[in-house]
This record gives structure tokens, sequence and C-alpha cells, in this order.
């Protein structure tokens, strides 16, 4: 039988809150599925620092290491932070020192939220934005050259990143072509008019697209980006983008299905993955009960597609689509989240998701 290591990080605000929601929904299809799950929560985060001093401690990282795959809240929190000023994102630090080059962020508009599109062709969006997550602007994160009369960060993007991610994002849009029934697509988003590290990062792309001629492949300036993802979103399948556009347009694209409340991501290395929704700490809502637990649960439904893709078998497959079904079926039914204007709280999401997934 299976059995699965998960590392649990609920992290600090409402991070723990859509974390108990999370957990409650993967233990209810592991229980039908006999998935073998075992959840083991840790301490980190700006808490974790007040507490004891670090953000995320050796021990810690190891157990989360050594894990199966790693669940994350939200972390960080206003006021409490380093020596020098910075915020604490042990976030950022599992990715680097855990190589999560990927981040994966599908934006999928579930039946009955409300959009601000009122293009009818909005209620079909469904693409996903790939985050390269440890170079590009944030590599210069800590490095940055500081004077009295000049502040200089630099980005930096290597090969075999580029390499790996523009082969994950092959991959991605050769899944969802067989899973969605529909011929898949790479738009690189750059800015490759201006820097010419897009320009070679273009190339690059164009030799790993060579390898899939089964699957279309374009790239976009990111600008252009912005207004097209308002104007046109459905048109698009898989955006492998670098580190710094990645974190602004997924902000944006989350904006175009109901709010962060709704938007799960991974980040993916070769042999680790973190899952966790794209949203942060929350503090003005944390407390209340009040957090959109969705996003949280939509990427433990991701964390089960990864382990099953690493070979873990169908039944995970299942359940990810279960639980993709019951938050529809959910929200299709009326539930309605403060977050887009309704009343129904963390404990209330819980509840109906479960009721849907017949548990
Ligand atoms: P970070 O820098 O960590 O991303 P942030 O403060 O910029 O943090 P969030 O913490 O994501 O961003 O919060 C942005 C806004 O979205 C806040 O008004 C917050 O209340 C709201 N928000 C974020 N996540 C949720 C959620 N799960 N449910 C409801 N509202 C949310």
């Amino acid at each position: 039988m299976n059995s699965f290591e998960i590392a649990v990080l609920g992290g600090d605000g409402i991070g723990p809150e859509v974390m108990q929601a999370g957990v409650a929904v993967l233990e209810a299809v592991d229980a039908r599925h006999k998935l073998g799950l075992r959840f083991s929560p840790h301490q980190a985060g700006a808490m974790a620092y007040r507490d004891t001093g670090e953000d995320l401690s050796e021990p810690v990282f190891a157990r989360c290491r050594d894990a199966d795959a790693i669940l994350l809240g939200a972390m960080g929190w206003p006021g409490i932070r380093r020596a020098d000023g910075t915020e604490l994102a042990p976030q950022i630090t599992l990715r680097v020192r855990l190589g999560l080059f990927g981040g994966v962020r599908p934006i999928r508009a579930i039946p009955g939220v409300p959009l601000p599109l009122s293009d009818p062709r909005a209620a079909k969006m469904d693409f996903v934005i790939l985050r390269e997550s440890t170079e590009g602007l944030f590599f210069s994160k800590d490095r940055g050259l500081i004077t009295h009369d000049m502040a200089e960060e630099t980005l930096r993007l290597t090969r075999p990143t580029s390499l790996a991610l523009a082969r994950m994002a092959f991959e991605l849009a050769g899944e969802r072509a067989t899973r969605l029934g529909r011929s898949g697509r790479v738009t690189l988003v750059d800015k490759a008019n201006v820097f010419r590290a897009f320009a070679w990062l273009r190339d690059v792309f164009a030799e790993v697209a060579a390898e899939h001629p089964g699957i279309k492949h374009d790239a976009h300036y990111v600008d252009a980006m912005a207004l097209d993802l308002i104007r046109r979103p459905w048109d698009f399948d898989v955006l492998p983008t670098e580190n710094m556009f990645g974190d602004i347009l997924s902000d944006l694209a989350a904006g175009l299905i109901g709010g962060m409340g709704f938007a799960p991501s991974a980040d993916l290395g070769a042999d680790h993955a973190v899952f966790q929704p794209s949203h942060g700490t929350a503090p003005d809502i944390a407390g209340q009960g009040l957090a959109n637990p969705t996003a949280m649960i939509l990427s433990g439904a991701m964390m089960l597609e990864w382990l099953a893709l690493r070979g873990g078998g169908e039944a995970l497959r299942e359940a990810a689509a279960e639980i993709r079904a019951a938050v529809d079926a959910a929200f299709a039914a009326g539930l309605r989240t403060p977050d887009i204007g309704g009343a129904s709280g963390t404990a209330e999401v819980t509840r109906r998701v479960l009721a849907a997934l017949g548990g």
C-alpha cells in the first residue's frame, strides 16, 4: 500500500485557517481512496521567527526535504522582520534550496463565481501561468548593490533552468491538451524587444519547441500580455515567464477568476514540490474565519495530481478530480465567500465542499 509523508506548514495569518480546510478535504478523499497520506505539521514563518528566532529551522527544512510533498498555507507578518528590515519569506527559501523553479498557477473560472469580465467566453477561461521561481529578477534578492547614490538589482537567467522551464511548459501543455481535448499552446511571456536576455530565452524555448511538434508555440511581450489577459484571457493555454513578470501577472490573473482566494499554485522542481495558495497571509482578515480556503483546497488537488504523475497511482488522480468537481458543485449551488460578496466563511466552505464530496 502507498504511503505519502506530507509536510504541513500552516504558517501565519490566514495560512493555518485555510490549511485546516485543505487538510480536512484531503483527509476525506484519503479515507475514501486509501491514498496513504500522512500529515506532519511543522512550525515555520514569521510567528516561528518571533518565538524561536528562526523562520525555517534546519530540522524543519530537513523534514520538508525528506517528505513526499509539502503543503504550505502562507507566511509573513507586518511588523515582524529581520534586523535588516527584510520580510521573512521561508517560502522563497524553500523554492531556492529545493530547486523549485516551476511555479504553476492555474487560472480556471469556477462555475457560479462572479467574474469581473462580462464576456460569456470568460466562463471558459482555463490557462496556466508558469512562473520561473528561482532566478530572473528575484535572483538578486539579498544581493543587490545599494549605496547612497544608486540601487542596482540584476536579473539572471541560466540555461539549465530555462531549458527545464521550457520542458515543463511543453509537458504541461501536452497533459492539458489530452485532459481538455484541445490542442496545446505554449506562449512565452517576455520583454525580448528591449532586453537581450529575453531574446536569448526565446532561442532556448525554440530549441525545446522543436522537440514538441504537436504543440503550438509563440511569444508575447509582457506589457501586451497584461492587456490581453483582460481583453481575451480565454485564448491562452500555458504561459511560461520570468519570475517577476509571473509574480505580477499571476495576481492580475487571479483577479480574473474572483480573487486570490480562488488561485491555487504549485512550486515544482525535479524532486520536490510545494503546494500553496497564491495568496499571502491577509492580515486584514486573519483570525476572523473569513478566509476563502478554495485556493488551498485546489492546491491540495494539485498535490495529488503531482504524486500521481510521479507514479503514485490512478486513485490519486481520481481523488484530485473529485476535489475539483466538489468545489465546482458547491459554488455552482450558490456558495458565496466574503471576498465575492457572500457570507460563507472558511468553516462553511469546508462543510459544503465536504458535503459535495459526499463525505
Ligand atoms: P503577500 O505579499 O504575502 O502576497 P499581500 O498582503 O500582498 O501579501 P494577500 O495577503 O494575498 O496579499 O492579500 C491581498 C488581499 O487579498 C487582502 O485584502 C486579503 O484580505 C485578500 N485575500 C487574500 N487571500 C484571501 C483569501 N484566501 N480569502 C479572502 N481574501 C483574501
